[in-house]
């Protein structure tokens, strides 16, 4: 058995010790069953939270309101989650009612996708009420129960299709693709915040340029937070986004392809945080150097440049290895990566000059450190010093 589950086996015979029956439940069973990479593993347990601080040294209580607390043993943290079952859906937020109940089975019912809706006992026997296995095994994605209603209780699940559809290469079944056209109009209600998270995972996925095409068509595009509806072109489809590495390179490729002229307010109605927006804008300008400076790199850091570079590539479907390379070796011979790294100081230079401080000073500093960065003043006090008596401003 996968070691992760075998590490985690103790946590659920503990609480079967006790008296409480315990699986591993939902994204790790499908994630086994598929080989993928298995991120964290889910329990689910007839255990209250209480029970569960009782019973294990190590918790910490993250949502006891849903019924959850972590377990850590071993280093690890595992989320144990009491069965739950939920009334209706209110404010298409958070479940306005979680009761208890002592059912795996209406656990998993609960849940959104039949391939979600799995568990595994301690024998790592599967547990599959919903057909999960057989709808892996078809490349299929189809709600627990009827689609319109499971999408009405929560439009989040719209999202979580199209995102699971991108990510796994699976096609959705087809009265799972009437109801997401029927209800895409609900995705109005879900915060934007929560939408942005399933949207962003979406573009990781090996089929994104194909899912937005059929978020087009199924109108779920238009019901998004901004304007991507009229925006969205050709481009999108033939773009390869599973070739981007992080979030900011994936909202840069987003503004990219779009056009959008004011990209602060584009990322602003997607509600992304403001050091995302930031790093989105320093990566846009980096993107539009086209000859990397030392100075360039010393500016933006190695990192961003190479992020920029992989994205270039990715907008250009050409592999720029060789120029990524070249960052590497030309960021390598900067002797500095800030003006820390200066062994004079300001103080150091009124001192030398015996002047008033002034704007001449900056001045003098950023001179300095240009020629630091391109190597024409050698990192070395006293020569530092000599140049300084020199300058003239
Ligand atoms: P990831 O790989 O991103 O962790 P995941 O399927 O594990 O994907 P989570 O958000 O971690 O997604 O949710 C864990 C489990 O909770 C899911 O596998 C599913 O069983 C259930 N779940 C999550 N969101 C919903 C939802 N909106 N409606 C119903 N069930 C949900
Ligand atoms: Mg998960």
């Amino acid at each position: 058995m996968n070691k992760m589950f075998e590490n985690a086996l103790p946590v659920l015979k503990r609480l079967e010790e006790e008296g409480f029956s315990a699986y591993f439940v939902g994204g790790c069973v499908r994630d086994l069953l598929l080989q993928r990479h298995i991120k964290d593993i889910d329990i689910a347990s007839s255990a209250r939270p209480e029970d569960v601080q009782r019973i294990f040294p190590k918790t910490i209580p993250v949502g006891i309101e849903h019924g959850t607390v972590i377990v850590r043993h071993d280093s690890v943290s595992y989320e144990v989650t009491t069965f739950r079952k939920e009334d209706e859906y209110k404010d298409y937020r958070r479940p306005s009612k979680v009761w208890f109940v002592d059912d795996l089975k209406e656990d998993l019912s609960r849940r959104d996708f039949t391939f979600n809706a799995m568990a595994m006992d301690t024998s790592f026997q599967l547990i599959d009420h919903f057909g999960g296995r057989e709808d892996l095994k078809r490349e299929q994605i189809r709600t627990v129960g009827d689609p319109n209603l499971r999408f009405s209780e929560d439009p989040l699940r719209i999202m979580r299709a199209c995102r699971f559809m991108s990510v796994f290469n699976m096609a959705i079944e087809k009265k799972t693709i009437d109801a997401i056209k029927e209800k895409a109009h609900l995705l109005k209600r879900i915060s934007t915040e929560r939408i942005s998270i399933e949207f962003i995972k979406l573009l990781q996925g090996e089929q994104a340029g194909d899912v937005l095409e059929f978020m087009k068509k199924t109108s779920v595009l238009n019901h998004l937070p901004t304007e991507l509806q009229e925006k969205q072109n050709e481009r999108y489809k033939d773009f390869h986004w599973n070739t981007l590495e992080t979030d900011e390179q994936r909202w840069t490729a987003i503004l990219l392809l779009s056009d959008v002229s004011n990209g602060r307010a584009f990322l602003k109605s997607w509600k992304l945080p403001n050091h995302m927006i930031k790093k989105v804008g320093e990566l846009k300008a980096a993107y539009h150097i086209d000859a990397w400076s030392k100075m360039d790199l010393y500016h933006y850091g190695l990192e961003m440049a190479l992020s920029s570079i992989t994205l270039k590539s990715a907008m250009e479907k050409k592999d720029y290895a060789n120029v990524k390379e070249q960052l590497h070796q030309r960021y390598s011979e900067i002797p500095i990566t800030s003006r820390k790294d200066i062994p004079i100081d300001g103080e150091d230079i009124l001192e030398i000059t015996n002047r008033e401080p002034g704007i001449w000073l900056g001045k003098l500093l950023e001179e300095m450190e240009k020629k630091i960065v391109d190597g024409e003043l050698t990192l070395n006090t006293s020569t530092l010093k000599d140049w300084v008596k020199r300058w003239e401003p």
